[in-house]
């Protein structure tokens, strides 16, 4: 492997990155840190060692880029999500340091093994799936691309719970990811802010005659900063993570417990407190629970008052904020965010409307991510007025100076008015977080290009007819840090031996690979690691499962979150209809396939659920079937989270992203799956599209019904009946299921999911059945011939440089926030010496 251009120079010698330092720093930790001999050792006190002296290199990093930061003139990007789903941090931040592979070495000439180490460590699972992972692989890439960022999010005590299978059934249990304590977190008390909640507003006029508001809150929290550090790949960039808990104050209690309520006192504490418990477990679902909202408005009010404690810190005066901040809205969960500012602005620094508006719409951006009507955020107006009542007086006056601007631009169009504005009037009035999301920013994207032209076209047809010029589409991306270099070494290797490992930083260069695909000798040693990486995961099924399962079957795998668009049931047809045709003729020729299900159903989704034991309900039969003999196997592996992906993505054949054309907004797994040399089979539908593209029309399985074609065939009126009739395969699989053949003779269990008969088929099953199943058939046949799969996978993978993360965090740069990277210098120090940056002839610069 190419050497790349590391800054040792510049270390002092406490967090040096030589083997001897590290080693030093390491036993330093598990005696010191960890207060044990390292003969006592656990293997919690080996991990947490390890995450010390590694985060004791980030600290010199860290605190070099605050210093870089300092009243430079660029600006920031303040990316705001309720969720980031970081996974593990010490084995990234080993690859990012440039390191992982000589700790190994040092660990392994210590006796300990740094794989045992690094599965210690508990993930933070902060976030649902998709959304939050965007957000985890968009921080990589800003420090990778060495812009200054901020991550603001909510530091919740319970992630996204665990999720274990008891009767084939999904069961829930908290998320108890603190319970070892936290190395990569510095708690930033000196930085907490308060943040009121409910009461009411007074409208008054101050001694100058001008027209004020108060707001008289009916509780105050306290908002304490948790700080991450989030270093780049081989840069001395370290940019912040910041999550916030939510704590009691002190004086509400003193004013509670001087009453002598000590009691009272302390439950409202525990009120307070129950703010950042726990994260919502529902993904692209909106349910209007009030917490949720303060949780909301929570991080957003501590993360804009930090905005402004660092434009004061840099002595710039708040009319500049849009000139220093660049805040992007990750979904409509921080979109509060806007009318927060607007009050900061109007009310706390007593700016007129239209500067404070200008200033508003200039620093915010909103990515849409959804499709969905039921995962559009509305807020019922009684909740949002007990919770935020100055808020929604200024939504209002935001409202009405929009529908000013309508009614001029769309004279006599009644029925534009009530779609744009920022009120629902259907039924029980609301309001719509994603209107307001659009008002309030300069720029709006979507995160694929169909996604983004239905958008244009339907969701936000409207606002797009009003200001075309915000619009704009980025696709999404993944950081191939993660999700290469760290989840396959093996493959990392074999590509980093042939091309060099500049690719892990500028992903195009994959593209080199793309004559390997016809060199034999490569190939084969493609297929070995690939089939070392299915033997690890055959292991991890057996250990989890214990299912056995033949790593040189085909792994056909659909692991993301269960839900009724995505159609993980269209996927158990499949199987059943090869189980079926296993059955009708028990010497079939068939391909064997191992199918590998994952993903959690949110606890209140009753489908979803459904789903699950769908699978776990068709895995038992097929599974304890001997005329099946080994030819099919299906598994459902538990809790499917960032830690089981990285085991997950490197080792399938086949990916399936099968959701129905026009509900995807994008997928970000369908990329891991490329860049790792599996093949995708998918509707045309978010980035499959762009996916099969790039990837080549060889390369990618394609089929189902497009966007447009779903359209027409609902608007000339499905009959899912038809199908179930004209096809006698569909009709043989679902007889079976409705007979109960997988539920024990219970021939109701299952109807929920489909029942064309009765033309229950809303994400249109049985329209794409026939069209899948002919597909699949040509995904047998391509695994049947060794050499054109290997071709194939080499290509997928070669051809899946677009898909990073840093070209899309190029793109947010370039088009909406107009920031340029901003190099970082290490500070360094003379043993006994102050801190100091060194003379710029030796700044360290990265490969
Ligand atoms: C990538 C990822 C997702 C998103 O997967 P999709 O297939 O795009 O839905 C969800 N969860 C985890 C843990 C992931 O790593």
């Amino acid at each position: 492997m190419k050497e790349s251009v590391r800054p040792e120079h510049a270390d002092d010698t406490r967090t040096a990155l030589s083997g001897a330092s590290l080693r030093r720093a390491f036993l330093d930790h598990v005696f010191h840190t960890q207060g044990k001999l390292p003969g006592h050792a656990s293997q919690n006190d080996l991990y947490q060692a390890a995450a010390h002296t590694v985060r004791d290199r980030l600290v010199q990093r860290w605190i070099s880029t605050a210093e870089a930061y300092l009243g430079q003139p660029s600006r920031t990007v303040a990316y705001l999500s309720a969720e980031f789903l970081m996974g593990p941090h010490l084995g990234n931040n080993l690859i990012n340091l440039g390191i992982f592979d000589e700790v190994r070495e040092a660990m392994a000439a210590a006796g300990l093994d740094l794989d045992r180490i690094l599965e210690q460590e508990v993930e933070p699972g902060l976030g649902n799936g998709g959304l939050g992972r965007l957000a985890a692989c968009f921080m990589d890439s800003l420090a990778t691309l060495e812009i200054p960022a901020l991550g603001y999010g909510i530091r919740y005590e319970y992630g996204i719970f665990q999720q274990t299978i008891i009767d084939g059934m999904q069961v829930e249990s908290t998320d108890t990811w603190l319970r070892n304590g936290n190395p990569w977190e510095i708690q930033r008390s000196e930085w907490a802010v308060q943040v009121r909640l409910g009461g009411h507003t007074e409208h008054y006029t101050d001694d100058r005659g001008h027209y004020r508001v108060r707001w008289v809150p009916a509780k105050t929290v306290v908002g304490v900063p948790f700080d991450s550090p989030i270093l780049g790949y081989r840069v001395n960039t370290v940019n912040t993570l910041r999550l916030w808990r939510a704590d009691a104050t002190e004086a509400f209690d003193f004013h509670t417990f001087n009453r002598g309520d000590y009691l009272g006192a302390v439950s409202k504490k525990v009120t307070s407190e129950n703010l950042t418990k726990v994260l919502y477990p529902n993904d692209e679902t909106s349910q209007g629970k009030e917490l949720r909202l303060e949780q909301q408005y929570f991080f957003v009010a501590c993360s804009l008052q930090d905005m402004l404690r660092l434009l004061a810190v840099d002595g710039i005066p708040v009319t500049r904020f849009h000139e220093k901040f660049a805040v992007q809205l990750n979904d409509t969960h921080p979109a509060v965010g806007i009318a927060e500012l607007m009050r900061l602005l109007v009310d706390d620094h007593d700016l007129p409307w239209n500067e404070a508006w200008h200033i508003t719409q200039n620093a915010f951006a909103y990515t849409n991510h959804t499709l969905l009507p039921e995962a559009l955020e509305q807020w019922p107006l009684p909740l949002f007025a007990r919770v935020l009542p100055r808020h929604l007086e200024i939504i209002l006056e935001i409202n009405a100076r929009l529908l000013d601007e309508v009614r001029i631009r769309f004279y006599g169009d009644e029925s534009r008015l009530a779609r744009l504005s920022l009120i629902s009037e259907y039924g029980e009035k609301q309001v719509r977080m994603a209107n307001l999301a659009c008002v309030g920013s300069h720029a709006i994207n979507g995160v694929a290009e169909l996604h983004s032209r239905l958008m244009r076209e339907d969701v936000l047809k409207d606002f797009y007819e009003m200001w075309p010029e915000k619009f704009t589409s980025i696709t999404n991306g993944v950081t191939p840090r993660r999700w290469l270099a760290l989840s396959n070494p093996r493959l990392t290797r074999l590509v980093s031996e042939a091309i060099g490992d500049g690719w892990i930083s500028d992903l195009a260069q994959l593209r080199a690979l793309e004559p390997y695909a016809e060199d034999a000798g490569f190939r084969e040693q493609w297929q070995a690691a690939r089939h070392q990486n299915k033997v690890a995961l055959a292991e991890l099924v057996r250990e989890t499962t214990g299912v056995v399962v033949d790593p040189s079957s085909m792994f056909d795998v659909m692991v993301k979150r269960i839900h009724e668009y995505k159609r993980q049931h269209l996927a158990v047809l499949h199987v059943i209809a090869l189980y079926h045709r296993i059955k009708s003729d028990p010497g079939t020729e068939i391909q064997p396939r191992t199918f590998l299900f994952g993903g959690k159903a949110a606890p209140g989704y009753a489908y979803a659920k459904l789903m699950i034991r769908f699978i776990t309900s068709v895995a038992d039969v097929v599974n304890r079937d001997p005329q099946v003999r080994d030819r099919l196997k299906v598994v459902f592996l538990p809790n499917f989270n960032v830690t089981y992906g990285q085991r997950i993505y490197p080792a399938a054949d086949l990916a399936e992203q099968i959701s129905l054309a026009g509900k995807e907004a994008s997928g970000t797994g369908n990329m891991k799956f490329a860049m790792n040399g599996a093949l995708n089979i998918g509707t045309m539908d978010g980035a499959n599209i762009e996916l099969r593209e790039a990837v080549g029309n060889d390369n990618f399985f394609p089929f189902g019904l497009t966007a447009p074609e779903v359209y027409g065939l609902r608007a000339s009126g499905y009959d899912p009946a038809a199908y179930y009739h004209s096809n006698p395969q569909l009709r043989a699989v679902i007889d079976l299921v409705q007979q109960g053949f997988f539920s024990r003779g219970d021939p109701g269990l299952f109807r929920p999911l489909f029942d064309p008969q009765q033309r229950h088929d809303p994400y249109l099953l049985m329209a794409d059945f026939a069209s899948y199943i002919e597909c699949q058939e040509k995904v047998s046949q391509a695994f049947a011939e060794p050499a054109r799969w290997q071709r194939m996978s080499v290509l997928s993978c070669a051809r899946s440089g677009r898909f990073s993360s840093d070209r899309a965090i190029r793109e947010y740069c370039e088009r909406i926030w107009h920031i340029e990277p901003v190099p970082v210098r290490l500070l360094h120090r003379a043993s006994g010496a102050p801190w100091q940056v060194e003379s710029p002839a030796h700044a360290p610069r990265a490969a």
